[in-house]
């Protein structure tokens, strides 16, 4: 399996803008600008760590999962990230292995990447994201 290392932490929270100035101010970690990503309903702003960043996730629907995620368990950790190199193999794999894929597919992520959830009932509770970053260009 080719997985690199943790990508990033997802924090689901009700407005980017007001969570922002802890890590901003707080903290002094730089963010990147605020992105919508329509396939998921979210809108989001990375925070920058040396090999890794944190996600701030914020649904711009109802319907979105990070609504109801909010909605039963509050503001928090959602889901943890991990960067690969070959989507399509890691998809294949989770899939042999009998893992759920959320949507059953691979799908688009922030800055153009390419993302799939795994079913947390099937990895010990935890909600995991796969990316494999697109080199922009
Ligand atoms: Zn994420």
């Amino acid at each position: 399996m080719s997985i690199d290392k943790v990508s990033h932490i997802g924090i689901a929270v009700k407005s980017i803008d007001d969570r922002i100035k802890f890590y901003q101010d707080s903290l002094g970690l730089k963010s990147t600008k605020t992105e919508v990503v329509e396939e998921q309903k979210v809108k989001v702003a990375f925070l920058e760590l040396e090999n890794m960043r944190l996600e701030l996730v914020e649904p711009t629907s109802k319907e979105s999962s990070i609504a109801k995620f909010i909605d039963k368990r509050g503001e928090g950790i959602h889901h943890i990230a991990f960067e690969v190199r070959d989507i399509e193999e890691v998809f294949l794999n989770m899939r042999k292995a009998g893992i759920r894929i959320l949507g059953d597919s691979v799908s688009k992520g922030a800055h153009g990447s390419k993302v799939f959830f795994t079913h947390p009932k099937d990895t010990g509770g935890i909600l995991m994201e796969f990316v494999e970053e697109v080199e922009n260009g």
